[in-house]
């Protein structure tokens, strides 16, 4: 029992890592820029251009085609480890939520700041969306700011 709760983790973490490295050197890097990954960084470019407001998450689903690209890719932790990839569609599950959350409900929370911070402030710090500490392990946190600096309302 317990090492199938160690692979759920491992994969959870796995995809935690491989969209931190999607959106920090796909969306926001030069490889969004190859041909075969353009259509998937737009989506991204439109998430960011619009304002920090309820149109923004016209942008924030995936649609079909982004699913079944992320199946397939996933297919190896697939059958490498069924657990292991339950984690890792666990991660999906709540970085859906939990962005959408941000984006929609959840202003308060030390965790929009740091996603709000990525989208008003610097664009080049947070990729990890929702959990902050993946930021800090790789050098990319944006200081604290104060919730005023985002918009909020003392
Ligand atoms: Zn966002
Ligand atoms: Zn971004």
């Amino acid at each position: 029992m317990l090492s199938y709760v160690a692979l759920f983790l491992v994969g959870y973490s796995i995809a935690t890592i491989v969209w931190y490295l999607n959106h920090r050197f796909i969306f926001h890097g030069r490889l969004g820029k190859l041909p075969v990954l353009k259509k998937f960084t737009r989506l991204h470019t439109l998430h960011h251009q619009n304002p920090y407001n309820h149109r923004r998450s016209k942008f924030i689903f995936i649609p079909w085609w982004g699913h079944v690209l992320l199946f397939i890719v996933s297919l190896p932790l697939l059958f490498a480890s069924p657990v292991c990839w339950l984690g890792a569609l666990a991660f999906t599950g709540v970085y859906r939520w939990r962005h959408y959350r941000f984006h929609e409900a959840d202003a308060s929370s030390k965790h929009h700041i740091h996603h709000a911070v990525h989208h008003l402030i610097e664009s080049n710090a947070n990729f990890s969306g929702v959990h902050p500490i993946v930021d800090r392990l790789f050098g990319t946190d944006y200081p604290r700011v104060h919730p005023t600096v985002i918009g909020h309302k003392q």
